[in-house]
């Protein structure tokens, strides 16, 4: 009888693991920080109850900083270079996972946009250097408020 409800016990903890996300625990507090500007935002969003997959990793090539791969048959999934991660302040990590998820959650594609000087007026700038990023602590609200409203 204690064996049954071990048992039992041990597979719905299972069966609640496949439900949610499976994210890494490196990227989880700026995939929390995207939810949390979300819902500031009246965007009832939670990264972690979708089914998407994220890791850093360490195959991508030299020059890509971060993928969402999206695929009919599998849950879309963000991979981040391990390498990159490592030296990146905290600020560019948020920029690069929202990023990310700007294409795996919110379905947006690159825009190049750029003000009269020159700079990106959008997180989802293509990084091809067609405009100028200048992400810091005082403008990224704007950023985010685009993010989220396009
Ligand atoms: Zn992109």
């Amino acid at each position: 009888m204690l064996m049954l409800m071990l048992a039992v016990g041990f597979l719905n903890a299972c069966s609640k693991d496949e439900s949610g996300a499976n994210i890494s625990s490196d990227l989880q507090p700026y995939f929390e920080r995207f939810s949390t500007e979300a819902v500031s935002r009246g965007k009832n969003i939670n990264v972690l109850d979708s089914d998407l997959i994220a890791s850093l990793s360490i195959d991508l090539p030299p020059t890509v900083i971060g993928q969402c791969q999206h695929n009919s048959a599998k849950p879309n999934e963000i991979k981040i270079s391990l390498k990159d991660w490592q030296k990146f302040s905290d600020l560019q990590k948020e920029y690069v996972v929202f990023h990310e998820l700007g294409h795996c959650i919110l379905l947006r594609s690159h825009t190049n946009e750029k003000n009269a000087n020159g700079f990106c007026t959008s997180i989802m700038e293509s990084g091809g250097g067609v405009c100028r990023m200048n992400y810091t602590t005082s403008n990224r609200a704007v950023f985010i408020d685009e993010l989220f409203n396009n």
